[in-house]
């Protein structure tokens, strides 16, 4: 293996351990997969620790019972300066699943993700390639605001992505979509940009994952609408090979 390949997968690893407390997987590899897991939904499920209070969250079966536990359980700081928690909305049961970085304004006082202007774009963009908002499932790495809008910090991320965790292993999705980087670096435990990542399928312990451009992005720069674009008609196509 030459010196970069090494560096790389150390600075992988780093990243991953930063975030999940341990490596979850090499790139293309499931090596570090628990071999007694069949079901990408189980090994999923099993990210979510077993130490308080998390061990309360890792027995809940249903989205609501989730969405009560989140909003009555203090994780991080964030959690005690939001007007509301955001969860999630959409079907239960969707095949596919969208998952962005984290409320802003608008969707902490309504308490449901992308309600704003990106949210607008997001839902016009879903629609586009045949999918309206409750056909699928729309969910945030983070649950609670940063103030002004910033970046999610590791240890917030850290914090609440047992919660998407679990979120995945109650709906079980055939496919994920991350708009933004920081959806797919957190999801995916890379550290890899955006560019990098989009325009093609990540293997998620055995779940397609498209990585694209945050719908907010697209609003400040129209020029990313168009690999967007190919990116979500890819996106639709395999959606349409996995239900078939
Ligand atoms: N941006 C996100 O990533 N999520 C939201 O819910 C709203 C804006």
């Amino acid at each position: 293996m030459a010196i970069e390949e090494i560096q790389e997968l150390k600075r992988i690893f780093e990243h991953q351990i930063a975030l999940y407390g341990h490596v979850v997987s090499g790139p293309d590899t499931h090596t570090s997969e628990p071999l007694t897991f069949s079901d990408p939904y189980e090994r999923i499920a099993a990210l979510v620790p077993e130490t308080a209070p998390y061990d309360e969250l890792r027995r809940l079966t249903t989205l609501d019972d989730m969405a009560a536990w989140v909003a009555s359980t203090v994780l991080i700081p964030l959690d005690e300066t939001r007007i509301n928690p955001v969860f999630g909305v959409g079907n239960p049961e969707a095949d596919l699943l969208v998952i962005g970085e984290a409320p802003g304004a608008d969707e902490d006082k309504q308490g449901e993700p992308f309600v704003g202007r990106a949210g607008q774009l997001l839902t016009k963009i879903l629609e586009a390639i045949g999918f309206t908002r409750d056909t699928v499932y729309i969910a945030n790495i983070l649950k609670s605001r940063p103030p002004d809008n910033r970046n999610p910090q590791v240890e917030e991320v850290a914090a609440h992505i047992p919660i998407l965790h679990r979120q995945i292993a109650v709906i079980r999705p055939k496919l994920i979509l991350c708009v933004g980087r920081t959806s797919g670096t957190s999801l995916l435990g890379t550290d890899s940009s955006l560019k990098d990542m989009r325009g093609t399928f990540h293997d998620y312990h055995g779940i397609p994952v498209m990585v694209t451009y945050h719908p907010a992005a697209l609003l400040r720069n129209p020029n990313w609408k168009r690999p967007t674009w190919d990116d979500v008609q890819v996106l639709r196509a395999r959606y349409d090979e996995l239900t078939a």
